[in-house]
């Protein structure tokens, strides 16, 4: 029997893969290489190995594996089924054990060594060498050359930090659902918008009663809307204390011990694998070169920005005494009045832009935006294989030569995963046979075309379709054969933000918004209508950057805490969260904060998720886009020559070379944070 995702294909045969087909391509896959893997070391046993007889057959191979996996992945985001996601899932213990394996592999490790050390090293490209040098960095960050003791503490270590970051997650989502409230009279909803209430009323699942949870779709609204005062207190009070030693539920889901177990253990890694603490192993495979060097960065940005976060502040409070004779904010006031102050000054709906941004002129003018600044083309395909009608597919072609390709799925609909992302198919890559082209899945989940009229997007999802298309030029315009560092791959976390939050940037210039946008007229037979007035950019660049200093306050507050946290903490000093929350908060917190609040409580990101000493990366790549960006305003946005050096410089390098060397070689000097300030309305003593 054949299976479709063991054969060779240039693009996913969708249409006939099934569910049951899954495990099996995937068990033989990891077993094949497996063998492959022991023989090539057999083989290369007393023997140098080099690039040819060593790297490239593993790159291979992994490429075949991926190459079965991928198609598997996507359609368990867009085309999910019990059958599909049981399939899914059984292999993904599968695949976590191939890759510890692999990581702990001894000789493995050696061989790259030895690679590492032989004369033949030098006359590798920079792509090559960096792909060892990372390869050899991956493997001592999985403990690989731990000796005895240490390499079974390690195991250890790890075996028991993925409980307790488990144990975090499961407390929060225990306290979150272990909380609450139902009302049955509807004035003490009062404020709230229709939708919301529906939404509570269709939790409560009876008549005239609405039920308040601890979930974000009804936590959010309660606090934005409102009116009633004690109510908006008491929500709140629940959510701050959420798996923590305080509130409604205190003790019952507490987190304190998890956290400082959790902090302990990774001092113990990081000590074990030669770091000073936890930042600095996380810093090891970023951007940053030092943990000092993102303090410096943090305070940095809180410098600039408090004095504006301190006038927006009060500003707001002003407006809450003025307006409502509230004389004294509360912390569960605050989101309340915000939402109050910028109805009145900025309100905007997106439905108003809507009509002005019809999807096919959105498309086309996404493409002309790309093709001005780096000379590509894009060509549809009609015929390919697909698993929904809806999805559309392209070339990206260079010179009249197809150098990529990818597909688009813009609509929500049944049985596909929420939100936005790329994802790669194929990587570019040196084969056997030549260069393979890499190819990318563009997902979105925008309302879809309603009657006669196409589908409208909304200002919000423009910019979401420009991100995912960043991302997307970063893995397609690749000019790198290696695939390990070859388009995202290999790319620094805290760097890989760049190329799609710089693309959005054009979503709000008027000459890229002149033939992004066209007003759609039921009755003018397709012709590209009015773009977007002015004045209407005009209120949607005040919206975006309404409390945006204050905002930039409470990333920088989450940031600094998970920072110094991590690299403060150590044997002789275990300063725990309450105290370095408290003083983080004193340096940059603008807004009244309640003693009772334990948000370090119910903090995933970085007990539960992957961001621990790594929150800042959210900052570090907007300072990145945002200054990349300032050399196009100061050249001119459509500028060919700076686009074709953005193109040559970052896009098209992937992961070969250090990001702050790419940036560089772009910029011409280290990064400014003063773009990022100034895109984002702050005004500072010496921009002002
Ligand atoms: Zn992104």
């Amino acid at each position: 029997m054949t299976n479709p995702l063991l054969e060779e294909h240039l693009l996913p045969p969708f249409s006939s893969i099934t569910p049951e087909q899954v495990v099996p391509a995937i068990e033989q896959r990891l077993n094949t290489n497996r063998e492959r893997i022991n023989q090539l070391l057999a083989e290369l046993k007393g023997k140098t190995p080099t690039w040819t007889s060593f790297v490239a057959p593993l790159e291979e191979w992994d490429d075949e594996l991926s190459k079965a996996w991928s198609p598997v992945g996507h359609l368990n985001g867009v085309l999910n089924s019990d059958e599909l996601r049981d399939a899914y899932n059984a292999c993904l213990p599968l695949l976590s054990q191939y890759s510890t394996e692999i990581g702990q592999n001894r000789d493995l490790f050696d061989a790259y060594q030895a690679l590492r050390n032989s004369a033949e090293f030098e006359t590798l490209s920079t792509a090559q060498q960096t792909t060892i040098e990372h390869a050899l960095r991956d493997f001592r960050l999985s403990g690989v050359d731990l000796e005895g003791d240490k390499k079974a503490r390690y195991g250890e270590i790890k075996q028991r930090l993925s409980e307790l970051t488990s144990k975090f997650g499961e407390n929060v989502l225990d306290a979150t659902q272990a909380w609450s409230k139902i009302i049955d009279n509807e004035a003490q909803l009062a404020g709230l918008p229709d939708s919301a209430k529906g939404l509570l009323a269709q939790l409560a699942g009876e008549d005239g009663k609405f039920k308040v949870t601890l979930d974000f779709p009804s936590y959010m609204p309660i606090m934005t809307y409102a009116d009633d005062r004690e109510l908006r207190e008491e929500v709140y009070t629940a959510f701050v204390t959420r798996a923590s030693e305080q509130g409604p539920s205190a003790g019952e889901f507490d987190n304190s011990e998890v956290m400082k177990e959790i902090l302990a253990l990774r001092y113990e890694l990081a000590q074990l694998l030669g770091f000073e603490n936890y930042a600095e192993y996380s810093v090891a495979t970023k951007m940053a070169g030092s943990g000092q060097e993102v303090i410096d960065f943090l305070n940095d940005l809180a410098e600039k920005a408090k004095p504006q976060a301190e006038r927006e502040f009060t500003e707001l409070s002003d407006f809450a005494k003025t307006e409502y004779t509230v004389d004294n904010l509360q912390p569960w006031d605050v989101t309340y009045y915000a939402e109050k102050l910028r109805q009145s000054r900025y309100a905007i709906s997106q439905e108003d832009i809507r009509p002005y941004l019809p999807i096919d002129t959105v498309v086309n003018g996404m493409f002309e935006t790309v093709s001005r600044l780096y000379g590509i083309q894009f060509e549809e395909q009609s015929s390919f294989d697909t698993y929904h009608p809806d999805v559309r597919f392209f070339h990206v072609l260079k010179d009249g030569e197809q150098i990529a390709a990818f597909y688009l799925d813009l609509y929500a609909r049944e049985k596909k995963r929420g939100g936005a992302w790329m994802d790669d198919c194929r990587i570019r890559r040196q084969t056997i046979d030549g260069v393979q082209l890499p190819v990318a899945y563009l997902v979105c989940n925008f309302t879809p075309a309603v009657g006669d009229a196409p589908a409208l997007l909304t200002h919000d999802e423009l910019t979401t379709l420009f991100h995912e298309f960043g991302h997307g030029l970063h893995h397609m315009l690749t000019q790198i054969d290696v695939g390990a560092v070859s388009g995202i791959n290999g790319v620094a976390w805290d760097a890989v933000e760049l190329p799609s939050q710089f693309l959005e940037n054009w979503c709000y210039e008027p000459e890229a918004l002149a033939f992004i946008s066209g007003r759609f007229e039921a009755d003018d037979n397709h012709q590209q209508g009015e773009p977007l007035p002015q004045a209407l950019l005009d209120k949607l660049l005040a919206a975006k950057n309404f409390q945006s200093a204050m905002m930039m306050m409470r990333q920088l507050e989450f940031a600094l805490f998970d920072f110094r946290l991590h690299r403060e903490y150590s044997s002789d000093n275990p300063v725990t969260p309450e105290q370095i929350l408290a003083e983080v908060r004193n340096q940059v917190t603008v807004v009244p904060v309640s003693d009772f609040n334990r948000f370090q409580h119910s903090f995933s990101h970085i007990f539960a998720g992957g961001y621990a000493a790594g929150y800042y990366s959210y900052k570090w790549a907007e300072v990145l886009s945002a200054d990349a960006f300032s050399k196009f305003e100061e050249d001119g946005i459509f500028n060919r020559e700076t686009g074709q050096s953005f193109l040559s410089e970052i896009l098209s390098q992937g992961g070969s070379r250090e990001a702050s060397e790419l940036f560089e070689n772009f910029r011409g000097r280290s990064p400014s944070v003063e773009p990022l300030l100034r895109h984002s309305g702050i005004e500072t003593e010496e921009v002002a």
